[in-house]
């Protein structure tokens, strides 16, 4: 894949990620295209269907699986500060939105899983970040 194919693809899926609206790629097909997350509960690397109801053009999106080297603890404190404010972090490496999955924890301590689904980097992490100044 090209660089130029690949930053496509990578935008086509942080679009399909946050559910955002996907025009079809044929010029001047006003769509609609109707995205479809393909992937397993437990897969790293999320797969989606996009498929434009009106001409039948269809791609799916992977992304690129990629877990070295993993987040370094600076990573991971400004994306759990970023979370705090209310704000989207983003996987420093690919800027994919990552995701904040709040987990059961038997002793009342707060976990949270941070994914991200395009190159499958995940950690689990205590709350708060016992780096974390605060
Ligand atoms: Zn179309
Ligand atoms: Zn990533």
């Amino acid at each position: 894949m090209r660089p130029s194919e690949q930053q496509q693809t990578h935008r086509l899926f942080v679009r399909a990620l946050q559910h955002e609206a996907i025009s079809c790629e044929h010029a001047g097909c006003p769509g609609p295209v109707e995205t479809v997350d393909q992937s397993q509960t437990r897969d790293r690397v999320k797969t989606f269907d996009l498929r434009c109801e009106r001409c039948g053009w269809h791609t799916s999106l992977t992304g690129q699986e990629q877990l070295t080297p993993p987040w370094d603890n600076a990573a991971l404190e400004l994306m759990a500060d970023e979370h705090l404010m209310h704000q989207q972090p983003v996987c420093p490496f690919d800027e994919t939105p990552v995701v904040f999955i709040s987990m059961p924890n038997p002793r009342r301590k707060a976990k949270y899983r941070v994914a991200c689904f395009y190159c499958g980097r995940h950690i689990v992490m205590d709350w708060p970040p016992p780096e974390s100044k605060r």
